[in-house]
């Protein structure tokens, strides 16, 4: 069967097309400029070894729009209302087909934000199970709205296709109230749900999933996930579910990430709003976007900022510093919250490529046994351990593949009986 997984932002939506026999991706892409004021409305699609870049298409007015263009181009039709393309692509998306009509995509399988209390897993979507998102909006109010207009615009263009959605928190929902209550008054949980959920669920459950697979684990193991990419969070998991995470009520707290801040005191938002009179929200906007290695370097790529910290520059080395010692105390929390650790995993963008990023993570650790092979290091791809062979603690890189987390579910649950 072949799934097509979608993730809605407000104006965009990223998908990929697998076929579940062999786990392969057959297509994907991104349609960026839905709806807003911009001329255009931009693709981006590759297939096979195949790519088309910044397509630029008749404005989409909305998801539903977007989502007729994207199952136009897997099927290779032939549209005419290009703006400007690349010249292999000027006046007609064919050859970009992939399948023969909408009969072969046998299910649809959405990301979605914010599954608060209500979703444990995740489930085929039906009216109670929209509602519910609908429900959730307080806690995910930029994100649930796009997800759900990515959710709609499929039932209006595939109406017989089933539909699922996977949700980022889901995972983390088998935390104990210890680790996700906050110790503020009880009637701000009991009334507005204010909590940590924790959130990249999917990756972290993908990740739990396949370190049960690859690691000689003994029973009630405890790992910790370190998924560091442009938004980075930790799980720790005990027999493979989670017992506590980094991120909060948003995705804010926790690590020095690309552009948030991560934790800090809370008073700092009214001392800011105070002294530059600045409304709340554009505080937490500045701490969501602006803020992070951007806020501290100029830039939130951590590729820029190894190479800036590499020529010494102060700014870039404080950065690193910070990243990595909010990193490593997380790490020790987590060991200790759970009573020792048996694997630490890296993953994401950061955690699978960047070497010295994983060592800084672990630097000094040796005394909770915990000792990276340098060699091993180096060398690893794909999925590899790093861990020193007298290291107690086994060390990991597993590349996290969310897509076919959400095709997995979305399989499961539209062929259920
Ligand atoms: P997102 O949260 O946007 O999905 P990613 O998981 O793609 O983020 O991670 C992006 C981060 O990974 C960036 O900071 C980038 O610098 C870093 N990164 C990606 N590739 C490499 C690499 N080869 N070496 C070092 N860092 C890398």
């Amino acid at each position: 069967m072949k799934i097509l997984v979608i993730n809605a932002g407000s104006s965009s939506l990223k998908f990929q097309l697998i076929d579940m026999d062999n786990q392969e991706v057959i297509a994907k892409g991104l349609v960026e400029r839905i709806g807003t004021v911009d001329p255009t409305t931009d693709l981006t699609y590759s297939w096979g070894d195949r790519k088309l870049k910044e397509i630029q298409l008749k404005k989409a007015a909305d998801h539903a729009e977007a989502m007729a263009f994207v199952l136009d181009v897997l099927q290779g039709k032939d549209r005419t209302d290009l703006e400007v393309a690349p010249d292999d692509a000027r006046g007609h998306l064919k050859g970009t087909g992939v399948i023969r009509d909408l009969k072969d995509i046998g299910a649809v399988g959405h990301r979605v934000l914010h599954g608060g209390e209500k979703f444990t897993a995740s489930c085929l979507i039906d009216d109670a199970c929209i509602k519910a998102i609908e429900e959730n909006i307080p806690l995910g109010p930029l994100h649930n709205p796009a997800n759900l207009m990515g959710i709609r615009a499929c039932q209006k263009v595939l109406p017989d296709v089933p539909q699922v959605a996977v949700f980022d928190t889901a995972f983390h929902q088998t935390m104990p109230p210890k680790a996700y209550r906050y110790a503020i008054p009880t009637e701000y949980y009991t009334d507005l749900h204010i909590r940590k959920y924790g959130f990249h669920g999917t990756s972290h459950r993908y990740i739990a999933g396949r370190a049960t697979e690859l690691l000689k684990l003994p029973r009630n193991s405890r790992i910790i996930i370190c998924h560091l990419g442009n938004g980075s969070s930790l799980s720790a998991c005990v027999d493979g579910k989670c017992v506590d995470t980094t991120m909060g009520i948003t995705p804010l707290d926790g690590l020095v990430m690309g552009t948030r801040c991560g934790t800090l005191d809370p008073a700092v938002v009214e001392f800011i709003c105070n002294r530059r009179n600045m409304t709340p929200t554009e505080v937490l906007t500045m701490m969501n976007k602006k803020s992070g290695l951007l806020g501290l370097t100029g830039s939130s790529d951590m590729r820029d900022v190894t190479a800036r910290y590499d020529a010494g520059e102060p700014e870039a080395t404080l950065a690193i510093e910070m990243w990595s010692y909010v990193l490593k105390k997380y790490i020790g929390s987590f060991a200790a919250a759970m009573g020792g650790v048996d694997a630490i995993i890296f993953t994401a963008g950061i955690g699978e490529n960047h070497v010295r990023a994983r060592e800084w993570a672990v630097e000094g650790l040796e005394f909770m046994g915990i000792k990276v092979d340098h060699e091993k290091n180096a060398a690893a791809r794909g999925e590899a351990k790093i861990s020193a062979d007298d290291s107690k603690v086994q060390v990991w890189v597993i590349p996290t593949n969310e897509e076919l987390a959400i095709a997995l579910d979305t399989l499961e649950l539209s062929t259920k009986k």
